[in-house]
């Protein structure tokens, strides 16, 4: 299994979008994949049709067992979705009491990643959406992941999160092996704005490793998938939203294919 993590600790930048546009191309060319909401809002959850006010269970039951993870729970925790190959963990409100607790003094920043291991045999790609925010969740997607996809927005302000993302994995990298590989998906992209256009040059000028050359177009079909509870390459595989993150997709299994051989 490959797990990818999909954060920024701003809001409304795409993130959940992208994890499940990301995770219905991956799903669309056969693997199974599993899809883990970490946001105690809960987008995620809501947009596969459960209220994340309602749910029973969810995510916050790994976190409830002082770091170690039972076996067995992380697979009876899976909700099923639109897409018959992609497996849900769902979140819940409850959530949000974990992201008061400090990441280094909990001892729970290894859930995730744990609870992951034990679903290793069962699906090929795990995709994380994150909060918008660095507390005990944020660094359990960081620790469990291979590679960050970090969406900016193409807006005035979205350097300065971008900045502030880049230096939190600069801290998390100092406990792991490896330093995170990521990269930075442009988003909401609109040609005809000014906005939209100096922010891409900033981006690209500050991280010419890093970004995709690529970006995502604003496109109401991808908000018309998510009212419709389905991928957006299930609602439609040729609105430009799809064809923008099929690139992307193609883009970042190309950029692990490296990661891999180096
Ligand atoms: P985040 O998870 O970072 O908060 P979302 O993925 O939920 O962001 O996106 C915020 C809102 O913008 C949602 O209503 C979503 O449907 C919409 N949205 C996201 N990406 C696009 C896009 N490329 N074009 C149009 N609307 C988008
Ligand atoms: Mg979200």
């Amino acid at each position: 299994m490959r797990v990818w993590a999909v954060a920024n600790q701003k809001g409304g930048v795409g993130k959940t979008t992208s994890s499940i546009a990301l995770a219905g191309l991956l799903a669309e060319a056969g693997k199974r994949v599993v899809v883990v909401d970490l946001d105690p809002h809960g987008s995620m959850t809501s947009y596969f049709g459960y209220d994340p006010d309602r749910l029973e269970h969810s995510v916050y039951d790994l976190f409830l067992h002082k770091g170690s993870v039972p076996a067995g729970l992380p697979g009876q925790l899976l909700l099923s979705t639109s897409h018959e190959h992609i497996s849900l963990l769902p979140s819940s409100t409850a959530l949000a009491t974990l992201e008061r607790q400090s990441p280094g003094q909990s001892g729970l920043g290894l859930v995730i990643a744990k609870s992951l291991a034990q679903l290793w045999q069962d699906f090929d790609y795990a995709v994380i959406d994150s909060p918008p925010l660095l507390g005990v969740l944020m660094v359990n997607a960081l620790a469990a992941s291979q590679q960050l996809v970090i969406p900016v927005q193409t807006e005035h302000l979205a350097v300065k999160g971008l900045e502030r993302m880049v230096n939190t994995l600069a801290m998390i990298n100092r406990s792991r092996k490896q330093a995170l590989p990521f990269t930075i998906v442009p988003t909401l992209f609109d040609r005809r704005t000014q906005a939209s256009l100096s922010t891409l040059r900033v981006v690209r000028d500050k991280f010419p490793q890093e970004i995709w050359q690529g970006y995502i177009p604003v496109d109401t079909r991808l908000r018309d998938a998510s009212r419709a509870g389905l991928t957006p390459s299930q609602f439609d595989g040729k609105s430009r939203g799809v064809v923008a993150y099929r690139a992307l997709l193609k883009h970042l299994l190309a950029a692990q294919l490296v990661a891999q051989v180096a």
